[in-house]
């Protein structure tokens, strides 16, 4: 079942064509990967996705509804679409429980006790049940990131973006927030994940899409992708890495 499908995307930043026909889909419980190198429209591709950015032509739909062309409707595909930034964009002032209920009772309207039982759930999953009452200065940058994700989790949405989660940690906690998403691709989230962690990418995705100058250069398995890439604009790409003796 089709999740996400973007058809034949444009965008234009002023004279710069930052993404040009883009064409994907991403199926429920599949983890699709985007690559390629930096300004090639990986963040823009998202951030069209989420309706933070509006898009020249072409269509994006979520479970075969239109999304993009009623702007109305943003604040409803915010239900349907969760994004975890590389910033953690955490409410400073609030405890981490209180920034994890906050969207769900507000904007979602739910009940308290429900979605403080559900948080408690993903604050354990991500190993942070004793970090509750904490607030966000208190938190490693990982544990902030883990919590971001437990946020967005929280609202239950039918496909997580992730753009470059790991991009601003330490390498040394970059682990603990990729083994959070690897444990999310096992019970089958629907995710479109952005990163240059190469190792990961192979590890976590079903398909790799590559991505150089605005363009789909190429959508493969991980398999095929990192043991005989099709383009040279791939291949380039992939000998920057040393990612095989991961
Ligand atoms: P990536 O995420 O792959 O690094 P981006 O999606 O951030 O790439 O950028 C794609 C292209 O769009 C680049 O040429 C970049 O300079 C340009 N771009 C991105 N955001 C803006 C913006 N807010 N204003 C103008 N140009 C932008």
């Amino acid at each position: 079942m089709s999740i996400l499908k973007l058809e034949n995307i444009n965008k234009f930043y002023g004279k710069t064509h930052a993404l040009k026909n883009i064409s994907f889909e991403v199926n429920k419980g599949e983890v699709v990967v985007l690559i390629g190198p930096s300004g090639c429209g990986k963040s823009t591709t998202l951030r069209c996705i989420n309706g933070l950015e509006n898009i020249a032509s072409g269509n994006i739909y979520i479970k075969d509804e239109v999304i993009s062309k009623d702007f109305k409707n943003w604040q409803e595909i915010r239900k349907y679409v969760g994004m975890v930034f590389q910033s953690y964009e955490l409410f400073d002032h609030l405890s981490v429980i209180e920034n994890i209920l906050l969207a769900p009772i507000k904007v979602q309207n739910r009940k308290k006790d429900e979605v403080l039982k559900e948080a408690l759930e993903l604050l354990k999953k991500v190993g942070l049940e004793h970090k509750l009452n904490a607030y966000p200065k208190e938190l490693s940058g990982g544990q902030k990131q883990r919590i971001a994700i437990v946020r967005a989790l929280c609202m239950n949405p039918e496909i997580m973006l992730f753009d470059e989660v790991t991009a601003a940690l330490d390498p040394e906690i970059v682990r603990e927030v990729l083994d959070v998403l690897l444990n999310l691709a096992k019970e089958e989230k629907t995710m479109l994940i952005v990163t240059h962690e190469m190792a990961f990418a192979r590890a976590v995705a079903d398909k790799i899409i590559f991505m150089d100058s605005g363009e789909i250069i190429e959508i493969a398995s991980p398999e095929e992708f990192f043991t005989s890439p099709k383009s040279n604009r791939a291949k380039q790409f992939l000998n920057m890495f040393d990612f095989k003796k991961d």
